[in-house]
């Protein structure tokens, strides 16, 4: 954050126009046009962090992650609702959806219309670093929506769990990633203080089990599991170790797994009318010319919108099937 204000103020203020946008549309727009920017150098270097550690870069560099770290430290669990925890498993597939129509309208369909650059040239200064259709308002109803809203109702780290685009490139990155959390010793007792310590709801005791190392794609490298650990029995290594969970531990670690909730039909008619109907939005150009708040604000109001459809057809269904 202290890095992006030192970006804005020298672009803004000081009118030194050296470094351009590092954003992500950065990147794929400098490469739908032939242009190698700073978005290109910062994110091939975080490209490459993620072939050697993982997601990391959502861990410890990413500002909105900052900022997600520091609502969570002043409001911590206190707002907390319950929601039905059967909405939550689907939402993996959001930030692949929304990643592929980032590509799509920012690489692809310049490279279909204008053709495949025929060179590539350096200029750092492309793009400006807070351009686009951001506004003033945008700007504060996304940092509203997706920290406090999204924290009280899907719980810590929901915006990289759920929906960052980002988050599901480098997932990519990371499934063929280096550095993992391993199981380093036989001493692990089963205790379950990984699980609860884990932000991004990585069932760890679960991974190590069945591969001996936090296998799940959700993982940000953070460490906090690795702190929580009363016996070491884990830690952030970039070399393989043989070793395995105890007849008890991994008995637990089953037992913890199994209560972990299983997709239904529930679930995949909710994730199938949401996303193609975001989708076909997006390709038919119907919300291209809705005004930004419009936008950030449909994907959340089309879950609940579809939420609500599929519990009362649920609901209907068992009062006249029963
Ligand atoms: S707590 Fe452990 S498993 Fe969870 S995200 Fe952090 S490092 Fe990964
Ligand atoms: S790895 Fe550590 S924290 Fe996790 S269950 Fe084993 S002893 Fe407990």
């Amino acid at each position: 954050m202290l890095l992006i204000t030192v970006h804005v103020v020298t672009w803004y203020t000081l009118g030194i126009h050296v470094v351009g946008s590092i954003g992500i549309e950065a990147f794929f727009s400098g490469l739908s046009r032939g242009v190698l920017n700073a978005g290109f150098i910062f994110w091939a270097l975080a490209f490459i962090s993620a072939l050697l550690l993982g997601r990391a870069f959502c861990g410890w560099f990413c500002w909105f992650g900052g900022y997600l770290e520091l609502i969570e430290w002043g409001i911590g669990d206190k707002l907390k609702i319950k929601i039905p925890q059967r909405i939550l498993l689907y939402l993996g597939a959001i930030p692949f959806v929304a990643l592929g129509l980032k590509i799509y309208g920012a690489l692809l369909s310049n490279w279909i219309l204008r053709g495949f650059p025929a060179e590539f040239t350096f200029r750092l200064a492309d793009v400006e670093p807070w351009g686009g259709q951001q506004t003033g308002i945008s700007i504060v109803i996304t940092a509203i929506l997706f920290g406090p809203v999204l924290l009280y109702v899907f719980g810590r780290r929901a915006w990289c769990r759920y929906l960052c685009p980002i988050g599901a490139l480098l997932k990519v990155f990371s499934s063929v990633c280096v550095g993992k959390i391993r199981l380093v010793n036989d001493e692990c007792i089963g205790c379950g203080m990984c699980n609860r310590a884990c932000e991004m709801q990585v069932d760890v005791m679960g991974d190590l089990n069945a591969y001996g190392k936090v296998h799940s794609s959700n993982c940000i490298i953070c460490l906090k599991c690795t702190d929580a650990c009363p016996t070491s029995s884990i830690v952030l290594s970039l070399r393989r170790k043989v070793a395995s969970l105890s007849t008890g531990a991994a008995a637990r670690a089953e037992r913890s797994s199994l209560k972990r909730r299983k997709l239904t039909a529930f679930d995949v008619a909710i994730a199938v009318l949401w996303i193609s109907t975001s989708v076909s939005f997006n390709l038919a150009g119907l919300n291209q010319n809705a005004p930004q708040e419009m936008k950030v604000l449909m994907t959340p109001g089309l879950l609940l919108l579809f939420y609500g459809l599929v519990w009362l057809g649920q609901k209907t269904w068992r009062r006249y099937a029963t």
